[in-house]
């Protein structure tokens, strides 16, 4: 190749590169797709009213966030250490309000539950440390039987109301009996039409008249402080 081809065939290159890097410079980039996981929520209106029913206003329900997983674990409990709500990211991502029609009973007393820990909180019960203990003692990792629920329980949940409970008030129950005995309350009282051949409903109902006796001066007073476990 002589210099005058070597030249002409340098520009027929550059002449291509400049039109390849033009269609490039022409080329749109399509738009990124921005994925927004929501890691958190306050409560709904429904939920408040729901609640209210049974804390009245002791709640300040303002403050209540709702947590997807804890710190974006997956979980197969949920904690509420600190009057926020982390729940299992199934149940957070399956329920965007517990108030609905649709929402399984199981669901609605698990919310329940957990709200009882948020009242606990919010009259002064320091939940993250008392969890703690119980978590040393074992209550949430060995079941025993509930003669209450008809069924096995984690340790440190089970009620026997009928039996060696029978003579105590609510705040001789512990955190999680406490929480227990509101969820089967809540139950009984709210949850006739939702599956009511759920075993804890047929349960909560044959006991509602003992549970009823025992939360009398919650349902009366839950602004009154020294409904809070005593040995929590
Ligand atoms: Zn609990």
């Amino acid at each position: 190749m002589d210099n005058n081809n070597t030249k002409a065939a340098a520009k027929i290159i550059l002449a291509n590169a400049e039109a390849k890097l033009g269609k490039i410079k022409n080329t749109k980039i399509p738009p990124t797709t921005e994925l927004k996981i929501q890691t958190r929520r306050n409560l709904t209106a429904g939920e408040i009213q729901m609640c209210q029913q049974i804390f009245k206003d002791s709640i300040d329900y303002s403050k209540v966030l709702l947590h997807r997983g804890i710190l974006g674990f997956e979980s197969e409990f949920a904690i509420t250490p600190n009057g926020e709500i982390f729940f299992p990211v199934s149940e957070y991502d399956n329920v965007q309000d517990f108030s609905k029609s649709k929402v399984s009973g199981e669901s609605k007393c698990f919310f329940i539950h957990e709200m009882t820990h948020v009242w606990q909180y919010q009259q002064g019960l320091a939940n993250w440390l008392h969890g703690i203990k119980h978590g040393c003692k074992l209550d949430y990792s060995s079941e025993a039987y509930s003669n209450d629920l008809k069924t096995n329980k984690l340790k440190g949940y089970v009620t026997d109301i009928l039996g060696k409970d029978k003579e105590k008030k609510f705040n001789e129950f512990n955190m999680e009996q406490q929480a227990e005995l509101i969820e089967m309350w809540f139950d009984a009282g709210w949850l006739q039409n939702v599956n009511p051949k759920r075993n804890h409903h047929i349960q909560s109902v044959r006991l509602s008249g003992y549970v009823e006796r025992i939360l009398r001066d919650f349902l009366h007073n839950p602004y009154d402080k020294s409904l809070l476990p005593i040995n929590p």
